[in-house]
C-alpha cells in the first residue's frame, strides 16, 4: 500500500491506471467498519485509493473541526489489512493554497436538510471533492449512503459540471442496535450511546407505517419526530423525494426518510431510502447503479 502525502507524489498513481478502474474512497479518517465496507467495495471494483483528510472548509466556526478524531497510524493499519492500493493523506497546506479561494456553488439539492442547517457545509464538501477528483482522476468514486444528501449533492455536481467519474453509493453499516457507524459516535457516553439508537428506531418504525399503507408525508414526519424523543434536540425529521429532494404531500416512487438530532455533544444523522411505488415497500439505493461493464475488474 503506497502512502502519498504530497501533490507531487500523486504521479505514482499513474502506475495503477490502465490496470482497471481507479476507485476513489474519500474519508476524513478515524476509520470504522462503515468506511472499511466502502474500501472493500472499491477493491472489488478496481484499484482502491483512499483519501484521509479532515477538510477544514466543510466545518463552520463552532463545529467540531479541532476536536474531530485523528489517528493516521491506526487508519493505515486498518487499510493495509485490506487490498488498498494507495492512501492519499495530505496536510491542509498541501490541499489549499487559500481557504477562501475559488469554490464550488452547490446546486438545489443542497438547499434543504443539512444544507439548510449547516451554511457553507456542502460548498466545502463539493470543493474538496472536486479537488480530489481533479488531483486523483478516479474512474469511480464510492460514497456512503449514510451521508445521503452528500451523495445526491455530489451526484448533482458531477452531472452539472461534467466530471468524468462514475459514482457508487454503498449501504450504511450499523451497530447491533441499528445506530449507524460514525466517527462522531465516540463523542457519546454510555447513556447517550443508548439513546442514540432512537434515530434508527425512528426510521425503521416509520418504514413499518409506510409498509402498512400510510402515504401522508406530514403524518409520517410527525411520527418520525415522536420516535426521536430520546435525543436531546431534534434538528430535522423529513421525508423527501429522490433524487431531487422535493417535498411531496404524499409519498410516491422513491423517497428518503432523513433525520438529524443532537445527542450529547454529537450531531447525528441517518436516513433510509425507500421505493414506495407499486408493490412492496423496498429499500433502494440513492444513485443509479453502475452500468454492468464498469463493474468488471480487468
Ligand atoms: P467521513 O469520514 O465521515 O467523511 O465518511 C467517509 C465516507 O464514509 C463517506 O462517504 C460516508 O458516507 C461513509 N460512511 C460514513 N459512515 C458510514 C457507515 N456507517 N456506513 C457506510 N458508509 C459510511
Amino acid at each position: 500500500m503506497d502512502l502519498i502525502r504530497t501533490r507531487s507524489e500523486l504521479s505514482r498513481l499513474d502506475g495503477l491506471r490502465g490496470r482497471g478502474p481507479l476507485v476513489l474512497v474519500p474519508t476524513m479518517g478515524a476509520l470504522h467498519d462503515g468506511h472499511l465496507s466502502l474500501v472493500r467495495r472499491a477493491c472489488d471494483l478496481g484499484s482502491a485509493v483512499v483519501t484521509i483528510f479532515v477538510n477544514p472548509t466543510q466545518f463552520a466556526p463552532g463545529e467540531d473541526f479541532a476536536a474531530y478524531p485523528r489517528d493516521l497510524a491506526r487508519d493505515l493499519e486498518a487499510l493495509a489489512g485490506l487490498d488498498t492500493a494507495a492512501v492519499f493523506a495530505p496536510l491542509p497546506e498541501e490541499m489549499y493554497r487559500a481557504t477562501d479561494g475559488v469554490a464550488v456553488v452547490p446546486g438545489p439539492r443542497a438547499g434543504v436538510l443539512c444544507g439548510a442547517r449547516r451554511p457553507g457545509h456542502f460548498r466545502g464538501v463539493l470543493t474538496v471533492v472536486a479537488k480530489l477528483f481533479n488531483l486523483l482522476r478516479p474512474d469511480i468514486a464510492v460514497f456512503g449512503r449514510k451521508d445521503g444528501q452528500q451523495c445526491l449533492v455530489i451526484d448533482e455536481m458531477v452531472r452539472d459540471l461534467d466530471f468524468p467519474v462514475a459514482l457508487v453509493d454503498a449501504p450504511t453499516r450499523r451497530e447491533a442496535d441499528g445506530l449507524a457507524m460514525s466517527s462522531r459516535n465516540r463523542y457519546l457516553d454510555d447513556d447517550e450511546r443508548r439513546r442514540a439508537a432512537c434515530l434508527w428506531r425512528a426510521l425503521d418504525s416509520v418504514r413499518g407505517l409506510i409498509a402498512d399503507g400510510e402515504r401522508e408525508t406530514a403524518a409520517l414526519e410527525e411520527q418520525l419526530a415522536l420516535f426521536l424523543a430520546d435525543a436531546d434536540a431534534l434538528d430535522y425529521a423529513e421525508i423527501r423525494a429522490l433524487p431531487d429532494l422535493g417535498h411531496p404531500e404524499r409519498l410516491d416512487g422513491r423517497v428518503i426518510l432523513a433525520v438529524a438530532a443532537q445527542v450529547g455533544r454529537a450531531r447525528l444523522i441517518d436516513n433510509l431510502a425507500l421505493d414506495v411505488g407499486a408493490g412492496a415497500v423496498v429499500e433502494t439505493s440513492l444513485l443509479r447503479p453502475l452500468p454492468a461493464a464498469r463493474k468488471e475488474r480487468n
